[in-house]
């Protein structure tokens, strides 16, 4: 007997009529977000203007902080917080959602564009963990911001628009791919074979790569860039297509970067509907979780200290005690996904133990790798008050480990938030499929980790 049918149940089973009409409604704008939201910069802008809308002030223009008070800040265009000021002093700690809004892409090379054998071409570093040849024959759509010598701001999005042109990186045609069939999958596709095409037609009166300055010359005169300005840009290509509704029975939903979208958006939704909480609310969407957290928008930095010692400056709360009382008091939420068990691969997954879509939200003890490297171990006594919540609140929920024990593993944020004392515990969606172009979440475990998150915040 699995796990499932000793404690967990499909959670369609047990949403009433009018919760599935809950269920499948938040799901439509959560497509809506997915669409408009392929890369970290465009989903803190999404997240900053729903909030703005919500009534949530810019945290610049407010000089003191009541309880009650909502505040949105976001930092570099890539780091979101969206803040509710609760009723009790901050030093009693607070409550933390944090998702990451970063997801594995192709980056573009400082010197990306050259022309060979005639058509021209972008090299293409990826970020995070991909299997290389599932970005191969798929339509690629290009999202960034270049920021010309002068300081200019130019923002990019080619291949969204049906009647805009994607670039794609082609696949080897099986005819002639009997050695590269032979490979290790890992060594089949190597990271310099991921160049996108990007033109074929040569520039007149041009000798020397007139098909690339063709491109060049394209460039410039729709967004008024040189090629040395490549240097200083973050261009990412995505997945051009739109997430979908998946199944006959419209209960899944598949599209690219739902790890970790899907927490950032079910937790955006909580937090605008959370008021006067007792304890005060910070709802975070982080950057470079998927590189390790680092860098200056990664939460494997001082980011979370700086913007809180904003926010309790603002509260009254200026002493250092003050700021890690607040830290170490706190209980948060790393609402990141988990895999979600495919049987079509039984080897990887332990059933009693892993997530399975629809069964609702996941509680993930613990991540790492091997002898729990690299994970935070939530406490069991904050486990055992989660339960509890997530129970009252009608929440169905699961546990969830990252596949069988000696094959492999993955961290999330929960580390880096547990280093300042806090109760930490992994809380999010499974995911099937996850980190490929087309990742596949259930309807109800996205509405179920809404409810979740908005029970802590609210109540916790
Ligand atoms: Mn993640
Ligand atoms: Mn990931």
């Amino acid at each position: 007997m699995d796990k499932v049918e000793q404690l967990e149940q499909n959670c369609w089973t047990v949403l009433s009529p009018e919760e599935k009409v809950a269920v499948h409604k938040i799901a439509g704008q959560y497509l809506k977000f997915l669409n408009a939201s392929k890369t970290e910069r465009e989903a803190v802008d999404y997240i900053y203007e729903q909030a703005c809308q919500a009534g949530f002030i810019p945290l610049q223009e407010c000089t003191e902080l009541k309880p009650g008070q909502k505040v949105v800040m976001q930092d570099k265009g890539k780091v979101c917080t969206l803040i509710i000021i609760g009723k009790d002093s901050m030093e009693e700690g607070i409550n933390i959602v944090a998702s990451h809004i970063d997801s594995p892409r192709l980056d573009l090379k400082a010197r990306p564009l050259y022309e060979e054998e005639g058509l021209a071409w972008l090299k293409t570093h990826y970020y995070g963990g991909i299997k290389k040849y599932q970005w191969l024959a798929i339509p690629l759509a290009l999202h960034g911001v270049v920021i010309k010598k002068n300081g200019e701001k130019v923002s990019i999005v080619i291949g969204e628009k049906e009647e805009e042109p994607v670039l794609t990186i082609a696949d080897l045609l099986p005819h002639l791919a009997k050695e590269q069939m032979e490979k290790k999958m890992s060594e089949a596709i190597s990271g310099e074979g991921l160049n996108a095409l990007v033109g074929s037609i040569p520039m007149d009166g041009e000798s020397k790569s007139p098909v690339k300055n063709y491109i060049m010359q394209l460039l410039r005169d729709r967004y008024d860039i040189e090629e040395e300005d490549f240097t200083s840009a973050e261009l990412e290509l995505v997945p051009a297509f739109p997430a979908r509704e998946v199944g006959l029975d419209r209960s899944l939903i598949g599209g690219y970067g739902q790890d970790d979208r899907v927490s950032a958006f079910a937790s955006l939704q909580a937090v605008l509907e959370v008021a006067n909480p007792y304890r005060t609310v910070v709802c975070l969407f982080a950057d470079k979780e998927e590189i390790g957290s680092v860098g200056n928008t990664g939460l494997h930095s001082l980011l979370i200290e700086n913007l809180l010692t904003e926010i309790l400056h603002r509260a009254g709360i200026t002493s250092y005690l003050g700021l890690r009382r607040c830290l170490a008091n706190s209980f948060a939420l790393s609402a990141d996904v988990n895999a979600a068990v495919d049987p079509n691969y039984p080897e990887v997954f332990e059933k009693r133990n892993c997530s399975f879509l629809s069964r609702g939200v996941v509680l993930t003890k613990f991540t790492g790798s091997r002898g729990k490297a690299e994970s935070s171990d939530a406490n069991p006594e904050f486990l055992g008050r989660i339960r509890k919540l997530l129970e009252e609140a009608g929440v169905c929920w699961q546990v969830g480990e990252l596949g069988k024990v000696d094959i492999g593993g993955g961290g999330t944020v929960a580390q880096y938030l547990a280093y300042y004392g806090m109760e930490v515990l992994d809380c999010g969606v499974a995911v099937m499929g996850m980190h490929s172009p087309f990742e596949i979440v259930s309807k109800a475990d996205l509405y179920m980790s809404f409810k979740a998150y908005r029970a802590f915040m609210q109540d916790f």
